[in-house]
This record gives structure tokens, C-alpha cells and sequence, in this order.
């Protein structure tokens, strides 16, 4: 059933899709956001700890739903699996209005500016698509600040002396106080000669935009905000948005395809609305914002007699390049009480070790963990301590407070057989062929971040940590919570599946606008990459179409 015409629709209310909606109704659009999730409260959690969004085993609080969304794994020995979104292999972020950024950690990195061209400061190693960005850390300055200060970053970068240059400060202090293990850990690292400081977040330290501070309780990454302190795109850029009158945001909506014209245009979307009803909102502009799994496999589903493999994959890259970051670390046990169990939990940081790795090509930043709550402490045990027992009740009645654990995400190395395609078989509830996941991560990713780990045990032994265990990272498919890099920004077509301004390459009004685009991942979380581009782009698409939308 055709909708009224609209001057662009975005799909996908994530990290990108809001801040773009929110940059082309600044310019006087027309703008519908489709979002396959809901619009969550912080009640909607529960604070149930089985089921958060970080541990899914009893399922997402925040999307997508148990029954319907499969997607299909294959493993590293070849085995084809069909997952559920709360069983491991799924590569979840979340489903809902603000994505990931309801529910996420909230660290707020930017990129270095030797992230953005990584293989002409390292080449590229055998196996691997590694290839610099065609914008540059400038480029995003500009925009990273915007980002800081529209939604609010809290944290205090000035000791970095590795980070990109930059006209302001952020605009809050860190939160305070930073409690036991950022004094233990600064003091270590600063006896080790790094540099420590602390970790910028999209967390009110102080009220700030009309919303208060963090309560430091324990229910903080993997849970909404019960304080609304944490600010993601749900409660900043979009409720400014939709004051105007000119975005009008459908949740429960999935998008099944882009549809094209005869004249190999987009003229709009197909979707369906929560009732298994189907809709076109004809649009002058789409712009997808999926996030890097459903991204690719949305312009997949989209082949049309003039794409018949998908739009933008004229050279088989959509999909191609999956990434994320590999985490590696180390836990350390203290004779004194370290852990004060409140959050947000991690607050200290050092980026010494992002670049020059001696034989390495990157690395990433090491801080120490977000809070944790009980169950997850049976991921930090040594080897020899059982799971179970009498002999994990000792330990953890033992080293529950006595523990610190640093750990770190290492940049990826690009392979370009690390993808998403479509499943031949498997369906969603809407019938829409699935996301097949497969590929390995390259073994140099593996060796960098198995030094990471080093590094972080060093650390902890500086600290005066009297026992030490790593965690290394194991091959497998890579994704995860970072996912990135499946429709590749680039300037040659051939090689990439959007343009330096996340234009479709053979389409002149389809952009992507998410995690899909990033070249590289960088050796830090990558939300507020995602969020500074999508202010660049949005700003680009409003000039670029502005003669168009007459
Ligand atoms: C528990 C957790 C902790 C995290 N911590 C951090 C952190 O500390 N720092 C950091 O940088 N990052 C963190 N992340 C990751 C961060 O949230 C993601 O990198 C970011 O949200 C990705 O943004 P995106 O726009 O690419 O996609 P998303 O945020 O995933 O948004 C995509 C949206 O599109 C919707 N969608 C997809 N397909 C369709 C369709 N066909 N039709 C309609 N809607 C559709 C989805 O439902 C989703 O809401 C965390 C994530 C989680 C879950």
C-alpha cells in the first residue's frame, strides 16, 4: 500500500540512523525512521541478570525477539548452524529505538588518526583487505565534537598524548570519585612509564541536556539506564528530531528491501508494519542504518532485475570484510580489597599500545572492565579453579573483591573472506532470507591481540597484582557487538561499496550510514565513529540533495 511521499526515509534507529534523521530535519526534510524494534523504557530491563544485553541466556531485553530471527552460523570446522538471537554465534546488538546505545557501556572513543590509514602506515599483511580510509581523522574532527557535545561525554583525555588534535575539551568532568582501581591503576602505569587517563563515556557525570547524573549502581552496560544518565541516540538527538514535526518514527516496522525504479533509482521502501501488513513508503532518498549484519544483508535482499546480485555489490563486496574487535586481557589478584562494585566500573584507560607494537600492525587501548555482576565472575577464573563447587564458592568468597581485570579491544586485520550472505533456506518470521555468518579473522589479528594481553598482565603486575591469568583470544567468526566494515567506504567502486560520503556507488540515493562503512575498526569501541560520521554524512546528503528535493 503506497504511503505519501517522503524526502527521505532512514532504516534502522541505532547508533546512525537517529543522527542522521536528526541532521536532514535540521535542513527542512521530510524524514521517516523505520525500526524494526520497540521503544524500550529503563523498565523494560528489570535488572534481571540472565537476561541483559550482554548476557542474553534467557534472552534480549532489547531485541530482536527469541522466535523468528534465526540467522546461520558456519563454524571454523565447516558446521552450518541456525541460531536463536539469545545463543552464542548470533553476533547480537540489539533491536530496539537507540540500537546498541540503549543499553551499551557508553565508552566514547575517538579514533586515532593512524586508525583511518592503516595500510599505508603498516602495508598490508598477506591474507587480509587492509586499506586506509578515503577520509581522514580531520575529516571527522569537527563532527567527533559535535557528537561529544550534542549528546554529552563525560571523561577527562587531556593525558593522551596518542590522541588526534582537538579544538575542545569534553563537555563534562569524569565521574567522581573514580574509586579504587583507577588509583591503583594510574599509579601503576605511570610507574611503568604509559600514560593513563580517564576513559571518555556517553554518561552524564554531571545533569546535563535535562537529565541527571550516574547513580554508580550496578546495572549499567547491557541494561537501559534506570536514571536515563546514559545517553545514547533515544533520549538526545531523536526526541529533538521528532519535537519538529518533520521525522515521524515507526517502530515494529522491518524493512524486507529497497525498491528500485526502472531508471535504476530508489524510489522507497517495502516493509512491514507489527502486523504482518505490507507497506511502501516511497522516499527521494534511503538511507540504511541497520548496523553491519542486517546492513548487508538488507541490500542483499534488494536485487532487482538491474542489481541482480544486490545493490552495491556489482564486485561481490557487500558483506565482505566483517569485523569487530578481538578481546584479549588479563585478571590479577590483589592481597588488599581493590573492587568497590560500583558503576560504571571501568574509568581508566591508556592507548600507549594502539600503535607501535614492535613487528605489529596496531594493537588497541587497554582499561579495566566495566562492573560486573556475579554470574560473570565465573569468566574470571584461573585455569585451576573449577566452575562449580565448593572449590568456585572459596574462590569466589576469596577474589570476588580482590580482582581487577584489564582488557583491551585489538584492531582487526580486514579478510575479505569474514562475511554475510544471504541464506539460501533459512527464513525470518517475515520470510526474508537470513544473514549466514563465516569467515576466520586473520592469525596476525590473533597475534596482536594475544600481546595485548601481555601488555595488560604487565600492568597488573605493576599495580602489584600477586597472581595473574590471560584471557587470549581463540579464531573463530568475527562480529560481535562491534560489528563493522561490510559495506566498505571507499573511492574506487571496484574495491568498496560506498563513496567517501557512504553514497552507494551505483546508486545516486541510497547511502549507508552505520558501522557497515568503517574501512578499519580501530583499537577502540567504535559508537562515537559511527556517530561522528553520521553528522558528516547527514550534513553531505542535505547539500547534495537539497536542488532535488526542490
Ligand atoms: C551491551 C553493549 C555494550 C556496548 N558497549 C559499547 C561501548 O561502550 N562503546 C562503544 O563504542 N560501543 C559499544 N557497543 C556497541 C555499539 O552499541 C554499536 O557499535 C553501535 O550501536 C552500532 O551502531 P549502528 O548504527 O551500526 O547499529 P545499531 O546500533 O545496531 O542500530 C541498527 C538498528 O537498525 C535496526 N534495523 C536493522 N535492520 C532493520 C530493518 N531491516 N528494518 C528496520 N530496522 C532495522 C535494528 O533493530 C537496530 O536498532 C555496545 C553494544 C552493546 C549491545
Amino acid at each position: 500500500m503506497p504511503l505519501p511521499m517522503v524526502d527521505a526515509v532512514v532504516i534502522g534507529a541505532g547508533a546512525g540512523g537517529p543522527i542522521v534523521a536528526h541532521e536532514l530535519v535540521r535542513a527542512g526534510w521530510r524524514v521517516v525512521l523505520l525500526e524494526r524494534g520497540k521503544w524500550n523504557t529503563p523498565w523494560d530491563c528489570l535488572k534481571d541478570d540472565l537476561r541483559n544485553q550482554r548476557n542474553p541466556n534467557l534472552g534480549n531485553p532489547f531485541g530482536p525477539e527469541d522466535e523468528g530471527n534465526p540467522r546461520v552460523i558456519v563454524g571454523m570446522d565447516g558446521k552450518v548452524s541456525v541460531v536463536a538471537p539469545y545463543e552464542g554465534g548470533y553476533n547480537n546488538n540489539a533491536a530496539c529505538v537507540g540500537g546498541g546505545t540503549l543499553s551499551y557501556g557508553a565508552m566514547a572513543w575517538r579514533f586515532q588518526p593512524t586508525d583511518f590509514r592503516m595500510a599505508s602506515k603498516y602495508g598490508v599483511p598477506e591474507g587480509s583487505t587492509l586499506a586506509d580510509w578515503p577520509i581522514s581523522y580531520d575529516d571527522l574532527e569537527p563532527y567527533y565534537e559535535k557528537a561529544e557535545w550534542e549528546l554529552g561525554v563525560s571523561g577527562d583525555v587531556s593525558n593522551d598524548p596518542f590522541k588526534g588534535p582537538r579544538k575542545k575539551a569534553l563537555p563534562m568532568p569524569p565521574v567522581s570519585p573514580q574509586g579504587r582501581e583507577f588509583e591503583i591503576l594510574d599509579k601503576a602505569a605511570r610507574k611503568l612509564g604509559l600514560h593513563p587517563f580517564h576513559i571518555p563515556m556517553l554518561r552524564n557525570s554531571v545533569p546535563y541536556n535535562g537529565r541527571p547524573a550516574c547513580m554508580r549502581c550496578r546495572w549499567c552496560v547491557g541494561f537501559a539506564c534506570e536514571v536515563d544518565a546514559k545517553n545514547g541516540t533515544q533520549n538526545t538527538v531523536l526526541p529533538v528530531a521528532l519535537k519538529t514535526g518533520l521525522l515521524e518514527l515507526r517502530t515494529e516496522c522491518m524493512t524486507r528491501e529497497i525498491m528500485v525504479d526502472e531508471h535504476g533509482r530508489a524510489s522507497g521502501v517495502r516493509y512491514f508494519d507489527r502486523e504482518g501488513h505490507t507497506w511502501e513508503q516511497p522516499a527521494r532518498v534511503v538511507i540504511v542504518s541497520g548496523g553491519a549484519i542486517e546492513s548487508a544483508r538488507l541490500l542483499l535482499n534488494s536485487a532487482t532485475k538491474t542489481f541482480p546480485n544486490g545493490l552495491g555489490n556489482r564486485y561481490d563486496w557487500v558483506g565482505r570484510n566483517l569485523q569487530g574487535h578481538t578481546y584479549t586481557g588479563a585478571w590479577g589478584l590483589f592481597d588488599e580489597i581493590v573492587y568497590d562494585d560500583i558503576g560504571p566500573g571501568a574509568t581508566v584507560a591508556i592507548s600507549d599500545f594502539n600503535h607501535g607494537n614492535p613487528g605489529m600492525r596496531g594493537g588497541g587501548a587497554l582499561c579495566n572492565e566495566f562492573i560486573r555482576l556475579p554470574y560473570q565472575f565465573v569468566g574470571a577464573r584461573p585455569p585451576e579453579v573449577p566452575r562449580w563447587g565448593q572449590a568456585y564458592k572459596d574462590w569466589v568468597r576469596q577474589a570476588y573483591r580482590r580482582t581487577i581485570s584489564v582488557m583491551g579491544p585489538t584492531q582487526e586485520m580486514p579478510v575479505f573472506d569474514s562475511r554475510i550472505q544471504l541464506d539460501p533456506q533459512v527464513r525470518d518470521k517475515y520470510g526474508i532470507p537470513v544473514a549466514r555468518i563465516s569467515g576466520p579473522k586473520h592469525p596476525h589479528t590473533l597475534e596482536i591481540s594475544n600481546l595485548q594481553a601481555k601488555h595488560a598482565e604487565d600492568w597488573l603486575k605493576a599495580a602489584g597484582a600477586t597472581k595473574t591469568w590471560l584471557k587470549l583470544s581463540g579464531q573463530g567468526t568475527s562480529g560481535g557487538q562491534h560489528q563493522a566494515g561490510t559495506c566498505r567506504m571507499g573511492n574506487d567502486a571496484q574495491t568498496s561499496v560506498v563513496d567517501a560520503n557512504c553514497r552507494v556507488h551505483d546508486l545516486e540515493n541510497v547511502y549507508v550510514v552505520d558501522a557497515s562503512v568503517n574501512v578499519t575498526n580501530g583499537g577502540f569501541n567504535p559508537v562515537l565513529t559511527i556517530m561522528a560520521n553520521a553528522y558528516r554524512v547527514g550534513e553531505k546528503i542535505a547539500q547534495a540533495h537539497a536542488r532535488a528535493r526542490g
